[in-house]
């Protein structure tokens, strides 16, 4: 049994990698999220009356808070995953990203340090700073290539810029203070629970509602896609086995163009939920001016993960996908709540202090 202090665990894939500890492990999770509008306590709902599980309320930024809750929780792991995440909310503001990515990157690695050096012997070998990161750092591929742990960092997106900076502070506080860290770079995830401003939630529920299904360009941008719960399970390998220092790449081999994307989500929706008044969805297309600085191409070469920690994806694209939209499907209430802001309304009162 281990204690895990999860970083950004009210969001997509944080949550995914709590409801994974809860569910498969008999580890300690304690999540720390300062519930921005991408938190959502509705997701841990089937974490929280897990007695092994806690929340609390706070900025990573915010160094003093995280020194005493790193010191009073007394962690095994960190995983750090609290971020600003979305592309096109980083070029219209990217002073969240800075503050967020890059200071409370920061922040969070000189508390870890703190408690760090406090540790004996045997618990600092053991511990690990995990952070999570994107291959958006790398910027974009041509037709060929693959990303993986060597590649140059080239990042073109505010966001991305800020992933890569954090990224480098991690890595040299490795080699420069011996703190134990990981990083993971992996490619786009989708499934259940994803906030409806990404493409793939937002084409599924526009298609079941029959509204338009915008599409940046031509829809010619590839994506690699990965199954949230393979990434969960990634995770938390790396952060069990994964070596001081390592540098692991995860993708799905899901190579798709965006097209190619929103119209498969229109025909498992036309199958799954067949209507008269909107017509096949695909009708419900509609182009639009692409991102500025819109890299074309990503794609993960994850041998490095699959040989050493014996990691492997266990959904396709097409499996993944058509549970996504069921559980989209059959879980109406978590949307809608997200779709009419009732998911914040809850928020005060919900921190569980330590
Ligand atoms: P998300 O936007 O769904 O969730 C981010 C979470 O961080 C939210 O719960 C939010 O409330 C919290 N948060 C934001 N600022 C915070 C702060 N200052 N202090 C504490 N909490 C804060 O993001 P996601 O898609 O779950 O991504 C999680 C991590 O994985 C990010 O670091 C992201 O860069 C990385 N990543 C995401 C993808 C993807 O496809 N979504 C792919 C690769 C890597």
């Amino acid at each position: 049994m281990k204690r895990f202090l999860v970083t950004g665990g009210a969001g997509f894939i944080g949550s995914a990698v709590v409801r994974m500890l809860m569910r498969n492990t008999s580890h300690q999770v304690l999540v720390v999220d300062k519930l921005t509008y991408a938190g959502n306590l509705d997701s841990l709902k089937p974490a929280a009356n897990n007695t092994r599980y806690r929340f609390e309320r706070a900025d990573v930024a915010d160094f003093e808070r995280m020194r005493s809750i790193i010191q009073a929780y007394s962690p095994d792991v960190v995983m750090h995953l609290a971020a600003e995440s979305h592309v096109d909310r980083s070029i219209d503001g990217p002073g969240e990203f800075l503050q967020t990515n890059v200071v409370g990157t920061y922040a969070l690695l000189q508390a870890a340090l703190a408690y760090w050096r406090g540790l004996s012997s045997e618990r600092q070998a053991a511990f690990r700073f995990h952070h999570i990161s994107t291959d958006e750092v790398f910027g974009s591929l041509g037709d060929d290539g693959f990303f993986h742990e060597e590649y140059p960092y080239q990042p073109s997106s505010p966001y991305s810029a800020s992933k890569a900076a954090s990224d480098h502070f991690v890595r040299a506080w490795h080699h420069t203070y011996g703190l134990p860290t990981l990083i993971t770079n992996c490619s786009n995830n989708y499934g259940p629970y994803h906030f409806p401003e990404k493409l793939i939630p937002l084409t599924i529920l526009n298609a079941i509602e029959g509204k338009p299904l915008p599409v940046y360009g031509k829809g010619e941008n590839v994506r690699d896609w990965l199954y949230v719960d393979d990434h969960a399970r990634a995770l938390i390998l790396a952060a069990e086995h994964g070596r001081p220092g390592e540098i692991y790449a995860i993708g799905g081999h899901n190579e798709r163009k965006n097209i190619d994307v929103v119209r498969t989500i229109c025909a498992l929706v036309d199958e799954l939920v067949p209507d008269k008044t909107f017509g096949p969805r695909g009708r419900l297309i509609t182009y639009v001016t692409d991102r500025p600085g819109h890299d074309l191409r990503y794609a993960i070469d994850a041998s490095k993960i699959e040989r050493d920690l014996g990691w492997r994806p266990i959904e396709t694209f097409e499996s993944g996908l058509r549970k996504t939209v069921e559980w989209y499907l059959a879980n109406r209430e978590w949307w809608e709540r997200v779709r009419s802001g009732g998911y914040r309304g809850e928020r005060l009162g919900q921190g569980v202090a330590i």
